[in-house]
């Protein structure tokens, strides 16, 4: 059987460029669509990307690991780029079978991209998206797998809420708490309830697109604001612990949490060091650590492509995880954790390292995206 024919509006940017090197060699899906800004629209994709980052994590099937320097297949260079604006022209792809659904990477103002994304969904395309303009609507799942792969499960009331037929809209959450998430989901799910959570990130600068943060500004430097970051760090984990009800998401009443966000001079790779308080029910460290060791995937019988059979990786040594040595485990799909130790103000604390354009962008939205097939939501 072919490949699953997919699209990707924002393809000339950051994240873009790293979905097209993870679909090069996507065992389901080949991009065959690439849409951008009117700046990009009617250049070929090589064309557009020319000068342009290109730092993507990839397989190197030489010597058999993943590394940088990953990049488009062949024939996508080849690719006209569209104006992403120009949903008629997907459409007219999607009722002629050629394009099954597409990736949002795009940065543009908010309520733009959310209304283009619910434009594509109403044209029948699912839209698994990278942006945080749906991140917050009721209807619209934010999923992590490992987490909450069940809130998928809201797609047919999204779609009757809508009246859309086989369009939907599904969102992966921001990059600066993939490093925490899935080892405070496995502490919760095996009953220790969250109630306080202190979380100071160390960002990487590709976690701010191209060109981002200008170099001047952050070599031999740390910048602690990011603009709206605290707040998501501090509120989407609340919608991804929530529940289902009523054709609803009701979010998690706990943990609260508080942020810090920083800016550092890392190319790739969010770290965050992160203090937790629990429930009644305390775990040892000892019991922390053998929880993360043996917390597996989304249903391992279903083992997903872009799945890590591992999702949380625990180094002993006193001075991991980093982001040089650490951020590429598993795909980029893990979290690295180390530093497991108690905590003299609240009752553990550990450090955590993702990749923040891999897990934390275009590696989350494969993995959700195959998740949606899984589930026979896309195909
Ligand atoms: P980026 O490098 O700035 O890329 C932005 C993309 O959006 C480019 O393809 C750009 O096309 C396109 N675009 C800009 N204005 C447009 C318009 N008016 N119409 C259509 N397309 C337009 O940004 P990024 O870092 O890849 O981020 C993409 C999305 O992922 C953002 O929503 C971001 O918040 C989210 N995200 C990023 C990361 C990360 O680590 N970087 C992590 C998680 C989530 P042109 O090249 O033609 O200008």
């Amino acid at each position: 059987m072919g490949k699953i024919p997919v699209g990707v509006l924002g393809a000339t940017g950051m994240v873009g460029q790293q979905y097209l090197a993870l679909l090069a060699r996507h065992p389901w899906f080949e991009a065959v669509y690439v849409a951008a800004s009117p700046r990009s629209a009617g250049k070929l994709y090589r064309e557009a990307v020319f000068g342009k980052w290109q730092h993507a994590a990839s397989y190197d099937a030489e010597r058999q690991c993943w590394d940088y320097g990953g990049t488009y297949a062949p024939q996508v260079g080849d690719l006209t780029v569209e104006d992403a604006g120009n949903v008629e022209k997907a459409a007219e792809l999607s009722r002629k079978g050629k394009l099954s659904f597409v990736f949002s990477a795009l940065e543009m103002d908010k309520d733009a991209v959310k209304a283009l994304e619910e434009r594509y969904a109403a044209a029948g395309i699912p839209v698994v998206s990278n942006a945080q303009a749906n991140r917050w609507t009721e209807d619209v799942p934010m999923l992590i797998p490992e987490v909450n792969w069940a809130h998928a499960g809201i797609i047919p009331a999204q779609r009757k809420n809508r009246g859309w037929d086989k369009g939907f809209i599904v969102v992966k959450p921001n990059c600066s708490i993939q490093s925490y998430m899935i080892p405070l989901f496995a502490l919760l799910d095996k009953g220790y309830e969250l109630k306080r959570v202190f979380v100071t990130t160390m960002q990487a600068v590709s976690g701010a697109g191209f060109p981002g943060v200008p170099s001047l500004n952050v070599l031999d430097n740390v910048v602690p604001f990011i603009g709206g970051e605290e707040e998501k760090t501090e509120q989407e984990p609340l919608k991804i612990f929530g529940r289902l009800q009523d054709g609803k998401i009701v979010n998690a009443a706990s943990p609260v949490i508080a942020a810090h966000c920083n800016r550092v001079p890392v190319t790739d790779g969010h770290t965050a060091c992160v203090s937790v308080e629990f429930g009644a029910k305390k775990p040892g460290i000892d019991e922390v650590k053998s929880i993360w060791r043996a917390f597996q995937s989304y249903p391992q019988e279903h083992m997903l492509a872009m799945a890590p059979e591992h999702p949380v990786i625990i180094r002993e040594e006193a001075d991991r995880p980093q982001p040089r040595k650490d951020r590429l485990m598993e795909k980029g799909m893990a979290v690295t954790v180390g530093r497991v130790r108690p905590c003299p103000l609240f009752d553990i604390r550990f450090v955590g390292l993702s990749h923040n354009t891999v897990r934390g962008a275009a590696g989350g939205g494969v993995l959700n995206a195959e998740l949606l097939k899984e589930m026979g939501y896309i195909g």
